[in-house]
């Protein structure tokens, strides 16, 4: 079965995203940062086609370079299992150095890369969000996982990928 993984700074979204495609409530979602400790797998079958979902988690790093750090491992740890990674950004909090280095680490990934950004609840993030084409990739997807808004294009493109 293909493995798609979802990664991203604490805080994202991920694991909203995650429940919100597995369509269960399974990952813990929080408003503290990074609630999800470990890695959570799921089954999941959307148009018919099933497909392994991994939410990563991790700890609220104490400084920018532990983040870098956590993510970096993150980042590693999906390369190596997943068919297809979902990067994950957040249009509230906007674009960090942290998610340029992962940017440009995932680029050189021989595996499709699909870059989303959450918390897109309405226009005024939809327009913000073009800040992320400053990562130099071609296709964003833009997403609201709490609100469930861009769900099934996202979908839909993972499973064209994979
Ligand atoms: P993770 O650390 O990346 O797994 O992030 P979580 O899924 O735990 O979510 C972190 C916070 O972001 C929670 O308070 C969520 O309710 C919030 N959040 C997630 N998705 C959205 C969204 O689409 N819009 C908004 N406004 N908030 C969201
Ligand atoms: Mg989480």
């Amino acid at each position: 079965m293909p493995v798609v993984a979802i990664v991203g700074r604490p805080n994202v979204g991920k694991s909203t995203l995650f429940n919100r495609i597995f369509g269960r409530r399974k990952a813990l979602v929080e408003d503290f940062p990074g609630v999800t400790r470990d890695r959570n797998y799921a089954e999941v079958t959307r148009f018919e086609r099933p497909f392994t979902l991994i939410d990563t988690g991790g700890f609220e790093p104490q400084s920018q370079e532990r983040l870098l750090q956590q993510m970096r491992e993150q980042s590693q740890l999906a390369i190596e299992e997943a068919d297809l990674i979902v990067f994950l950004l957040d249009v509230q909090q906007g674009l960090t150095p942290a998610d340029q280095e992962v940017a440009a680490m995932l680029r050189r990934v021989d595996k499709p890369v699909l870059f989303a950004i959450n918390k897109v609840d309405g226009e005024r993030q939809e327009q913000a969000a073009a800040e992320f084409y400053a990562l130099g990739v071609e296709e964003l997807f833009t997403v609201s996982a709490e609100h469930g808004l861009g769900i099934n294009d996202l979908v839909a493109n993972i499973l064209d990928r994979l």
